[in-house]
Protein backbone atom coordinates (compact mmCIF):
# COMPACT_ATOMS: atom_id res chain seq x y z
CA UNK A 1 0.00 0.00 0.00
CA UNK A 2 1.40 3.66 -0.74
CA UNK A 3 0.04 6.12 1.23
CA UNK A 4 0.68 10.04 0.39
CA UNK A 5 -1.08 12.28 2.40
CA UNK A 6 -3.95 12.58 -0.47
CA UNK A 7 -4.12 9.16 -2.09
CA UNK A 8 -3.35 5.89 -1.19
CA UNK A 9 -2.75 3.42 -4.10
CA UNK A 10 -3.25 -0.24 -3.12
CA UNK A 11 -2.57 -3.96 -4.60
CA UNK A 12 -5.81 -6.48 -5.34
CA UNK A 13 -5.74 -8.65 -2.30
CA UNK A 14 -4.79 -5.84 0.13
CA UNK A 15 -6.45 -4.52 3.48
CA UNK A 16 -7.06 -0.71 3.90
CA UNK A 17 -8.29 -1.61 7.26
CA UNK A 18 -9.36 -3.51 10.15
CA UNK A 19 -12.31 -4.12 11.91
CA UNK A 20 -11.51 -2.64 15.33
CA UNK A 21 -8.76 -0.19 13.84
CA UNK A 22 -8.83 3.66 15.00
CA UNK A 23 -9.92 5.65 12.44
CA UNK A 24 -8.38 9.06 11.12
CA UNK A 25 -9.09 9.54 8.09
CA UNK A 26 -12.37 7.91 5.69
CA UNK A 27 -11.44 7.17 1.55
CA UNK A 28 -13.40 7.71 -2.04
CA UNK A 29 -12.86 5.47 -4.46
CA UNK A 30 -11.10 6.63 -7.65
CA UNK A 31 -10.47 3.37 -9.16
CA UNK A 32 -11.15 -0.03 -8.30
CA UNK A 33 -12.97 -2.22 -6.14
CA UNK A 34 -13.31 -3.05 -2.45
CA UNK A 35 -15.05 -5.33 -0.66
CA UNK A 36 -16.60 -5.05 3.43
CA UNK A 37 -15.69 -7.49 5.76
CA UNK A 38 -17.14 -8.45 9.15
CA UNK A 39 -16.43 -11.44 10.83
CA UNK A 40 -18.11 -14.38 11.70
CA UNK A 41 -17.35 -17.39 13.58
CA UNK A 42 -14.10 -16.68 13.46
CA UNK A 43 -14.21 -16.54 9.82
CA UNK A 44 -14.51 -13.06 7.62
CA UNK A 45 -17.33 -12.68 5.25
CA UNK A 46 -17.99 -10.38 3.02
CA UNK A 47 -21.29 -8.31 3.60
CA UNK A 48 -20.79 -5.26 0.66
CA UNK A 49 -18.76 -4.46 -2.56
CA UNK A 50 -18.28 -0.75 -3.14
CA UNK A 51 -16.66 0.87 -6.39
CA UNK A 52 -15.80 4.56 -8.16
CA UNK A 53 -16.97 7.01 -6.71
CA UNK A 54 -18.60 5.34 -3.11
CA UNK A 55 -17.23 6.57 0.14
CA UNK A 56 -16.40 4.37 2.79
CA UNK A 57 -14.58 4.33 6.37
CA UNK A 58 -16.93 7.53 7.38
CA UNK A 59 -18.47 5.47 10.22
CA UNK A 60 -15.93 6.06 12.35
CA UNK A 61 -14.61 9.16 11.95
CA UNK A 62 -18.22 10.61 12.22
CA UNK A 63 -18.85 9.15 15.76
CA UNK A 64 -15.06 8.35 16.71
CA UNK A 65 -15.42 4.76 17.43
CA UNK A 66 -13.43 1.95 16.32
CA UNK A 67 -13.96 0.68 12.48
CA UNK A 68 -16.67 -1.76 12.63
CA UNK A 69 -15.93 -3.45 9.41
CA UNK A 70 -12.16 -4.43 7.40
CA UNK A 71 -11.59 -3.48 3.54
CA UNK A 72 -10.17 -5.54 1.30
CA UNK A 73 -8.69 -4.10 -1.91
CA UNK A 74 -11.10 -6.65 -4.82
CA UNK A 75 -8.75 -4.90 -7.49
CA UNK A 76 -5.87 -2.74 -7.82
CA UNK A 77 -6.92 0.69 -6.14
CA UNK A 78 -6.53 4.32 -6.09
CA UNK A 79 -8.34 5.87 -3.14
CA UNK A 80 -8.85 9.58 -1.86
CA UNK A 81 -8.16 10.32 1.37
CA UNK A 82 -10.80 12.75 3.40
CA UNK A 83 -9.23 13.53 6.64
CA UNK A 84 -11.18 13.87 10.19
CA UNK A 85 -11.12 17.56 10.25
CA UNK A 86 -13.16 18.05 6.78
CA UNK A 87 -16.09 15.95 8.30
CA UNK A 88 -15.46 16.62 12.07
CA UNK A 89 -15.72 20.73 10.82
CA UNK A 90 -18.51 20.21 8.79
CA UNK A 91 -20.66 17.96 11.44
CA UNK A 92 -19.74 20.21 14.35
CA UNK A 93 -21.73 23.58 12.29
CA UNK A 94 -24.36 21.10 12.04
CA UNK A 95 -27.83 21.85 12.59
CA UNK A 96 -28.23 20.26 16.37
CA UNK A 97 -31.28 18.06 15.30
CA UNK A 98 -29.40 16.75 12.26
CA UNK A 99 -26.14 16.16 14.68
CA UNK A 100 -28.66 13.69 16.65
CA UNK A 101 -30.41 11.63 14.00
CA UNK A 102 -26.43 11.01 12.78
CA UNK A 103 -25.90 9.99 15.68
CA UNK A 104 -29.02 7.54 16.19
CA UNK A 105 -28.65 6.28 12.96
CA UNK A 106 -24.83 5.23 13.74
CA UNK A 107 -25.90 3.95 16.61
CA UNK A 108 -28.72 1.43 15.08
CA UNK A 109 -26.18 0.66 12.48
CA UNK A 110 -23.23 -0.55 14.35
CA UNK A 111 -25.96 -2.31 16.61
CA UNK A 112 -27.42 -4.11 13.52
CA UNK A 113 -23.73 -5.16 12.05
CA UNK A 114 -22.74 -6.13 16.06
CA UNK A 115 -25.76 -8.53 15.88
CA UNK A 116 -24.09 -10.38 12.71
CA UNK A 117 -21.97 -11.92 15.31
CA UNK A 118 -22.06 -10.41 18.82
CA UNK A 119 -19.61 -11.99 20.56
CA UNK A 120 -16.64 -10.79 18.50
CA UNK A 121 -18.26 -7.24 17.91
CA UNK A 122 -18.21 -6.99 21.74
CA UNK A 123 -15.04 -8.18 21.66
CA UNK A 124 -13.71 -5.31 19.53
CA UNK A 125 -15.86 -2.67 20.96
CA UNK A 126 -18.66 -2.36 18.12
CA UNK A 127 -21.34 -4.15 20.94
CA UNK A 128 -23.01 -2.44 23.13
CA UNK A 129 -22.50 0.69 21.40
CA UNK A 130 -25.86 2.04 22.74
CA UNK A 131 -24.62 2.50 26.21
CA UNK A 132 -21.45 4.45 25.21
CA UNK A 133 -23.19 6.82 23.36
CA UNK A 134 -22.15 9.68 25.26
CA UNK A 135 -18.58 9.23 24.07
CA UNK A 136 -19.91 10.14 20.56
CA UNK A 137 -22.72 13.28 21.00
CA UNK A 138 -21.81 14.98 24.29
CA UNK A 139 -24.81 15.66 26.81
CA UNK A 140 -25.21 19.46 25.66
CA UNK A 141 -25.29 18.68 22.28
CA UNK A 142 -27.97 15.90 22.59
CA UNK A 143 -29.54 18.41 25.50
CA UNK A 144 -29.70 20.90 22.87
CA UNK A 145 -31.36 19.27 19.97
CA UNK A 146 -33.83 17.82 22.01
CA UNK A 147 -34.65 21.24 23.40
CA UNK A 148 -35.12 22.45 19.70
CA UNK A 149 -36.96 19.79 18.29
CA UNK A 150 -39.17 20.63 21.56
CA UNK A 151 -39.40 24.55 21.00
CA UNK A 152 -40.21 23.41 17.39
CA UNK A 153 -43.07 21.41 18.16
CA UNK A 154 -44.94 23.90 20.12
CA UNK A 155 -43.94 26.60 17.99
CA UNK A 156 -46.09 24.68 15.13
CA UNK A 157 -48.57 24.05 18.11
CA UNK A 158 -48.53 28.03 18.98
CA UNK A 159 -49.15 28.95 15.04
CA UNK A 160 -52.04 26.70 15.09
CA UNK A 161 -53.75 28.04 18.05
CA UNK A 162 -53.28 31.73 17.72
CA UNK A 163 -50.30 32.37 20.33
CA UNK A 164 -48.63 35.19 18.27
CA UNK A 165 -49.29 38.77 18.64
CA UNK A 166 -48.01 41.51 17.03
CA UNK A 167 -46.56 44.54 18.94
CA UNK A 168 -46.12 47.87 17.12
CA UNK A 169 -43.19 50.59 18.24
CA UNK A 170 -43.26 54.13 16.49
CA UNK A 171 -40.70 55.43 13.77
CA UNK A 172 -41.16 59.01 14.24
CA UNK A 173 -39.77 61.98 12.24
CA UNK A 174 -36.67 63.63 14.12
CA UNK A 175 -37.76 67.06 12.88
CA UNK A 176 -40.92 67.08 15.12
CA UNK A 177 -41.91 64.26 16.59
CA UNK A 178 -44.74 62.81 13.89
CA UNK A 179 -45.44 59.51 13.62
CA UNK A 180 -44.57 58.50 9.85
CA UNK A 181 -44.85 54.11 10.67
CA UNK A 182 -44.82 51.44 12.72
CA UNK A 183 -42.37 48.54 12.76
CA UNK A 184 -43.96 45.15 13.52
CA UNK A 185 -42.60 42.55 16.28
CA UNK A 186 -43.35 39.46 17.01
CA UNK A 187 -44.69 37.90 20.51
CA UNK A 188 -44.91 34.66 21.61
CA UNK A 189 -47.11 34.55 24.14
CA UNK A 190 -46.65 30.68 25.60
CA UNK A 191 -49.18 28.76 27.89
CA UNK A 192 -46.11 27.85 30.18
CA UNK A 193 -43.38 30.08 29.16
CA UNK A 194 -44.75 33.13 29.23
CA UNK A 195 -43.87 35.41 26.60
CA UNK A 196 -41.13 34.40 24.50
CA UNK A 197 -38.64 37.30 22.75
CA UNK A 198 -38.81 36.66 19.13
CA UNK A 199 -34.55 36.41 19.11
CA UNK A 200 -35.19 32.70 21.17
CA UNK A 201 -38.35 31.31 18.39
CA UNK A 202 -37.19 33.37 15.00
CA UNK A 203 -33.98 31.03 14.67
CA UNK A 204 -36.12 28.19 15.78
CA UNK A 205 -38.36 29.33 12.84
CA UNK A 206 -36.36 29.36 10.01
CA UNK A 207 -34.37 26.00 10.83
CA UNK A 208 -38.00 24.16 10.70
CA UNK A 209 -39.20 26.09 7.85
CA UNK A 210 -42.36 27.70 10.34
CA UNK A 211 -41.18 30.72 9.55
CA UNK A 212 -42.90 30.01 6.11
CA UNK A 213 -46.79 30.56 7.79
CA UNK A 214 -45.31 33.08 10.53
CA UNK A 215 -43.99 35.44 8.67
CA UNK A 216 -47.47 35.15 6.49
CA UNK A 217 -49.20 35.35 9.47
CA UNK A 218 -47.12 38.64 10.43
CA UNK A 219 -47.89 40.30 6.87
CA UNK A 220 -51.32 39.23 7.32
CA UNK A 221 -52.23 40.86 10.79
CA UNK A 222 -50.12 44.06 9.79
CA UNK A 223 -51.64 44.38 6.88
CA UNK A 224 -55.15 43.96 9.15
CA UNK A 225 -53.85 46.38 11.96
CA UNK A 226 -53.12 49.00 9.44
CA UNK A 227 -56.61 49.23 8.17
CA UNK A 228 -57.34 49.75 11.72
CA UNK A 229 -55.10 52.48 12.13
CA UNK A 230 -56.58 53.61 9.12
CA UNK A 231 -60.11 53.87 10.00
CA UNK A 232 -58.55 55.98 13.31
CA UNK A 233 -56.68 58.75 11.40
CA UNK A 234 -57.99 61.10 8.91
CA UNK A 235 -57.94 59.59 5.02
CA UNK A 236 -55.25 62.20 3.71
CA UNK A 237 -53.01 60.94 6.87
CA UNK A 238 -49.90 58.73 5.40
CA UNK A 239 -49.06 56.08 8.13
CA UNK A 240 -47.19 52.84 7.05
CA UNK A 241 -46.36 49.80 8.84
CA UNK A 242 -42.72 47.86 8.68
CA UNK A 243 -42.78 43.75 8.53
CA UNK A 244 -39.55 41.78 9.53
CA UNK A 245 -39.20 39.06 6.81
CA UNK A 246 -36.56 36.36 6.93
CA UNK A 247 -34.52 35.49 3.57
CA UNK A 248 -36.24 31.83 3.65
CA UNK A 249 -39.44 34.27 2.62
CA UNK A 250 -37.43 35.58 -0.21
CA UNK A 251 -36.12 33.04 -1.32
CA UNK A 252 -39.53 30.95 -2.04
CA UNK A 253 -41.24 31.78 -5.56
CA UNK A 254 -44.56 32.08 -4.35
CA UNK A 255 -43.99 34.79 -1.86
CA UNK A 256 -45.16 37.24 -3.60
CA UNK A 257 -48.16 35.85 -5.06
CA UNK A 258 -48.71 35.27 -1.01
CA UNK A 259 -47.89 39.01 -0.42
CA UNK A 260 -50.44 40.30 -3.33
CA UNK A 261 -53.30 37.88 -1.90
CA UNK A 262 -53.17 39.44 1.37
CA UNK A 263 -52.70 42.48 0.02
CA UNK A 264 -56.42 42.19 -2.20
CA UNK A 265 -57.99 40.06 1.33
CA UNK A 266 -57.12 43.10 3.99
CA UNK A 267 -57.76 45.52 1.32
CA UNK A 268 -53.87 47.19 2.63
CA UNK A 269 -52.09 49.53 0.04
CA UNK A 270 -48.73 48.43 -0.80
CA UNK A 271 -46.91 51.34 -0.63
CA UNK A 272 -48.44 51.95 3.13
CA UNK A 273 -46.44 48.30 3.73
CA UNK A 274 -42.33 48.12 3.95
CA UNK A 275 -40.30 45.04 4.09
CA UNK A 276 -37.53 45.00 6.61
CA UNK A 277 -34.52 42.74 5.69
CA UNK A 278 -31.03 42.30 6.79
CA UNK A 279 -27.69 42.91 5.00
CA UNK A 280 -27.42 38.36 5.30
CA UNK A 281 -30.55 38.17 3.23
CA UNK A 282 -29.49 40.32 0.49
CA UNK A 283 -26.06 37.87 0.53
CA UNK A 284 -27.97 34.67 0.34
CA UNK A 285 -29.46 33.55 -2.96
CA UNK A 286 -29.15 37.56 -4.15
CA UNK A 287 -30.77 36.96 -7.59
CA UNK A 288 -34.05 35.39 -5.84
CA UNK A 289 -34.23 37.63 -3.29
CA UNK A 290 -33.61 40.83 -5.61
CA UNK A 291 -36.25 38.98 -7.72
CA UNK A 292 -38.86 38.92 -5.44
CA UNK A 293 -37.88 42.49 -4.00
CA UNK A 294 -38.39 44.09 -6.66
CA UNK A 295 -41.74 42.44 -7.55
CA UNK A 296 -42.87 43.35 -4.03
CA UNK A 297 -41.39 46.92 -5.47
CA UNK A 298 -42.77 47.05 -8.50
CA UNK A 299 -46.44 46.40 -6.51
CA UNK A 300 -45.61 49.58 -4.72
CA UNK A 301 -44.02 48.46 -1.64
CA UNK A 302 -41.01 49.76 -0.23
CA UNK A 303 -37.58 47.98 1.35
CA UNK A 304 -36.09 48.81 4.40
CA UNK A 305 -31.93 47.04 4.94
CA UNK A 306 -31.83 46.94 8.51
CA UNK A 307 -28.98 46.24 11.74
CA UNK A 308 -27.53 48.32 8.53
CA UNK A 309 -23.50 48.31 9.37
CA UNK A 310 -23.37 44.78 11.27
CA UNK A 311 -23.41 42.46 8.44
CA UNK A 312 -21.21 42.20 5.32
CA UNK A 313 -21.49 45.75 4.21
CA UNK A 314 -20.41 46.46 1.10
CA UNK A 315 -20.77 49.50 -0.63
CA UNK A 316 -21.67 47.97 -3.74
CA UNK A 317 -25.19 45.87 -3.04
CA UNK A 318 -26.21 49.17 -1.90
CA UNK A 319 -26.50 50.10 -5.42
CA UNK A 320 -27.58 46.66 -7.00
CA UNK A 321 -30.26 46.13 -4.40
CA UNK A 322 -33.78 47.77 -4.36
CA UNK A 323 -33.39 49.79 -1.22
CA UNK A 324 -35.79 52.62 -0.21
CA UNK A 325 -34.47 53.27 3.44
CA UNK A 326 -31.63 52.34 5.58
CA UNK A 327 -31.40 51.37 9.36
CA UNK A 328 -28.84 52.13 11.49
CA UNK A 329 -28.12 49.20 13.79
CA UNK A 330 -28.70 49.91 17.60
CA UNK A 331 -25.21 49.24 18.48
CA UNK A 332 -24.12 52.21 16.96
CA UNK A 333 -26.22 54.53 18.14
CA UNK A 334 -26.67 53.71 21.37
CA UNK A 335 -22.84 53.81 21.84
CA UNK A 336 -23.08 57.59 19.83
CA UNK A 337 -21.65 59.68 22.71
CA UNK A 338 -19.54 57.02 24.36
CA UNK A 339 -17.65 55.69 21.45
CA UNK A 340 -15.87 58.11 18.58
CA UNK A 341 -15.65 54.89 16.07
CA UNK A 342 -19.88 54.96 16.58
CA UNK A 343 -20.22 58.01 16.15
CA UNK A 344 -18.32 58.64 12.81
CA UNK A 345 -20.02 55.49 11.68
CA UNK A 346 -23.34 56.91 11.96
CA UNK A 347 -22.41 59.98 10.80
CA UNK A 348 -20.63 58.08 7.49
CA UNK A 349 -24.08 56.04 7.11
CA UNK A 350 -26.19 59.50 7.37
CA UNK A 351 -23.82 60.77 4.36
CA UNK A 352 -24.34 57.82 2.58
CA UNK A 353 -28.02 57.75 2.75
CA UNK A 354 -28.40 61.65 2.05
CA UNK A 355 -25.54 60.64 -1.39
CA UNK A 356 -27.68 57.92 -2.59
CA UNK A 357 -30.85 59.58 -1.49
CA UNK A 358 -31.97 57.17 0.92
CA UNK A 359 -33.85 58.26 3.89
CA UNK A 360 -31.68 56.73 7.33
CA UNK A 361 -34.03 56.12 10.25
CA UNK A 362 -31.90 55.46 13.53
CA UNK A 363 -33.09 52.39 15.55
CA UNK A 364 -32.58 52.18 19.53
CA UNK A 365 -32.71 55.54 20.51
CA UNK A 366 -33.04 55.67 24.60
CA UNK A 367 -32.87 59.45 25.84
CA UNK A 368 -33.40 63.28 23.89
CA UNK A 369 -29.13 64.00 23.33
CA UNK A 370 -29.63 61.10 20.80
CA UNK A 371 -32.40 61.85 19.38
CA UNK A 372 -31.14 65.35 19.15
CA UNK A 373 -27.86 64.47 18.01
CA UNK A 374 -29.29 62.47 15.41
CA UNK A 375 -31.08 64.79 14.19
CA UNK A 376 -28.00 67.43 14.11
CA UNK A 377 -26.24 65.28 11.98
CA UNK A 378 -28.82 64.78 9.16
CA UNK A 379 -30.97 61.88 10.22
CA UNK A 380 -34.51 61.61 9.23
CA UNK A 381 -36.06 58.97 11.42
CA UNK A 382 -35.87 57.70 14.75
CA UNK A 383 -36.93 54.65 16.59
CA UNK A 384 -36.70 53.31 19.91
CA UNK A 385 -37.72 53.42 23.97
CA UNK A 386 -37.42 57.10 24.21
CA UNK A 387 -40.51 57.36 21.86
CA UNK A 388 -42.25 54.77 22.21
CA UNK A 389 -41.63 50.57 23.45
CA UNK A 390 -43.46 48.40 21.32
CA UNK A 391 -47.14 48.73 22.15
CA UNK A 392 -50.74 46.79 21.45
CA UNK A 393 -52.36 47.64 18.39
CA UNK A 394 -55.01 49.86 20.68
CA UNK A 395 -51.94 51.61 22.24
CA UNK A 396 -50.50 52.25 19.20
CA UNK A 397 -53.83 54.14 18.11
CA UNK A 398 -53.67 56.19 21.26
CA UNK A 399 -50.30 56.88 20.14
CA UNK A 400 -51.04 58.14 17.16
CA UNK A 401 -53.79 60.57 18.30
CA UNK A 402 -51.76 62.13 20.66
CA UNK A 403 -50.93 65.67 20.26
CA UNK A 404 -47.49 65.89 21.16
CA UNK A 405 -45.57 62.55 20.69
CA UNK A 406 -43.81 61.24 23.00
CA UNK A 407 -46.57 60.51 24.97
CA UNK A 408 -45.00 60.36 28.22
CA UNK A 409 -47.68 57.60 29.31
CA UNK A 410 -46.35 54.93 26.95
CA UNK A 411 -42.71 55.50 27.48
CA UNK A 412 -43.03 53.00 30.95
CA UNK A 413 -41.32 49.79 30.36
CA UNK A 414 -43.89 47.06 29.81
P1 LIG B 1 -35.06 44.30 14.90
O1 LIG B 1 -35.83 44.12 13.64
O2 LIG B 1 -33.76 45.02 14.83
O3 LIG B 1 -36.06 45.00 15.91
C1 LIG B 1 -35.69 45.98 16.82
C2 LIG B 1 -35.50 45.39 18.18
O4 LIG B 1 -34.96 46.41 19.04
C3 LIG B 1 -36.83 44.98 18.83
O5 LIG B 1 -36.57 43.86 19.66
C4 LIG B 1 -37.17 46.19 19.68
O6 LIG B 1 -38.03 45.90 20.75
C5 LIG B 1 -35.79 46.58 20.15
N1 LIG B 1 -35.72 48.00 20.52
C6 LIG B 1 -36.42 49.02 20.02
N2 LIG B 1 -36.08 50.20 20.59
C7 LIG B 1 -35.09 49.91 21.48
C8 LIG B 1 -34.31 50.72 22.37
O7 LIG B 1 -34.45 51.93 22.47
N3 LIG B 1 -33.37 50.06 23.10
C9 LIG B 1 -33.18 48.72 23.02
N4 LIG B 1 -32.24 48.17 23.78
N5 LIG B 1 -33.90 47.93 22.18
C10 LIG B 1 -34.85 48.53 21.42
P2 LIG B 1 -37.48 42.58 19.59
O8 LIG B 1 -38.90 42.95 19.43
O9 LIG B 1 -37.09 41.73 20.76
O10 LIG B 1 -37.02 41.90 18.26
C11 LIG B 1 -35.73 41.37 18.12
C12 LIG B 1 -35.50 40.91 16.71
O11 LIG B 1 -36.36 39.81 16.37
C13 LIG B 1 -35.83 41.97 15.67
O12 LIG B 1 -34.78 42.86 15.58
C14 LIG B 1 -36.00 41.11 14.44
O13 LIG B 1 -34.77 40.78 13.90
C15 LIG B 1 -36.66 39.88 15.00
N6 LIG B 1 -38.10 39.99 14.80
C16 LIG B 1 -39.04 40.65 15.53
N7 LIG B 1 -40.27 40.49 14.98
C17 LIG B 1 -40.10 39.74 13.86
C18 LIG B 1 -40.99 39.23 12.86
O14 LIG B 1 -42.20 39.46 12.86
N8 LIG B 1 -40.43 38.47 11.87
C19 LIG B 1 -39.09 38.21 11.82
N9 LIG B 1 -38.61 37.46 10.81
N10 LIG B 1 -38.23 38.68 12.73
C20 LIG B 1 -38.73 39.42 13.74
CA1 LIG C 1 -36.46 45.28 12.02
CA1 LIG D 1 -33.01 46.45 13.49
Amino acid sequence: MSDSPLRVSVRQGEKIFSQGDMADCAYIVEHGRIGVLVERDGAEIQIAERGRGDLFGEMAIIDGMPRSATILALEDCVLLKLTRSQLAHRIEAADPIIRLLLDVILTRFRDTLAGIDKPQAEAIGTGNVSDRRDERLGDDHRIEAVAQMRLERELEFGIRNHEFELNYQPIVELRNGRVAGFEALIRWRHKERGLVPPIIFIPAAEASGLIIPLSRWCLRQACRDLQTFRRALPADRALFVSVNLSGIDLQRPDFVADFARILAETGADPSDIKLEVTEGVLMKEADRVIETLNACRSMGSTIALDDFGTGFSSMSYLSKFPIDTLKIDKSFVQALHTDRASHNIVNAIIALGWGLDIPTVAEGIENAADADALLAIGCAYGQGYYFSQPITPAEAILYLQAATPPAQHLHKAR
